[in-house]
């Protein structure tokens, strides 16, 4: 498996999972002229389908130029129509894929994270973003793209917030902190790669963020604070 970012943040989130012979989409909060150049056309016409988390426009606002089915909450589906549903904590099986999706905690109709595997490679990811926490605990996953929206120290101190826009953060969005308390609750043995998604510009500082999680958890941690211009390809 190889995972492009896209992109990733608050202006615009996506992100292509590659697999043996097939692509998922991940978020549709870009254009499609954006996937098309960070991937290239051969890339694109694999991908298979898309999954979509939440309703907010930073993770749907393109969905229609995408001709693509879009799997998703029956919540979501209601703001996007078209999707089809997945059930919460029900695993579906998509081609060479195995989706299980999972509910996350957010200011959104019904927001899914997903646990993704692939049953030609027999690895898996754990995607979520744009939650308050993570609701369950995984074992032998190899692979976590999880958000790191915001560190603590650096939202209290931020000026530019008001006390509502700080407190809807703060209920809605992962902390650095809780990110590495999970992750520690989770099999660190089977843990390869963590890569911190959604970050803040504003109220987090991404290498801060990697040392916190490389130091507590002991394994290889890779940012993608939002970078409009930089396409970022992982191996997986
Ligand atoms: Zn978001
Ligand atoms: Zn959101």
């Amino acid at each position: 498996m190889k995972l492009t970012i896209v992109n990733s943040g608050s202006i615009g989130n996506c992100y292509v999972l590659h697999g043996a012979k097939t692509n998922i989409i991940i978020e549709l909060g870009v254009t499609k002229n954006k996937v098309l150049q960070a991937i290239g056309a051969k890339e694109f016409k694999k991908i298979d389908f898309a999954l979509v988390t939440h309703e907010h426009l930073d993770h749907i606002k393109y969905f229609n130029q995408f001709k693509l089915p879009i799997y998703t909450s029956a919540g979501t589906n209601q703001v996007i129509k078209r999707g089809k549903n997945l059930e919460e904590n029900v695993y579906k099986r998509i081609g060479e894929w195995a989706i299980l999706p999972f509910a996350t905690v957010h200011d959104c109709r019904q927001g899914f994270g997903y646990l993704i595997g692939n049953a030609i490679q027999g690895k898996s990811l754990v995607f979520a973003t744009d939650t308050n926490k993570m609701t369950r605990l995984f074992q032998g996953v190899q692979y976590y793209a999880v958000e790191a929206n915001y560190d603590k120290y650096i939202i209290e101190t931020n000026e530019g917030l008001t006390p509502n826009r700080k407190k809807r953060i703060i209920d809605n969005h992962m902390e650095i902190g809780s990110l590495a308390n999970w992750l520690l609750k989770c099999d660190l043995k089977s843990i390869k790669k963590i890569i911190l998604i959604h970050e803040s510009k504003a109220n987090s500082d991404p290498a801060t963020s990697k040392n916190v999680i490389e130091s507590l958890v002991n394994r290889p941690c890779i940012n993608t604070a939002n970078k409009m211009s930089e396409v970022q390809i992982i191996d997986l």
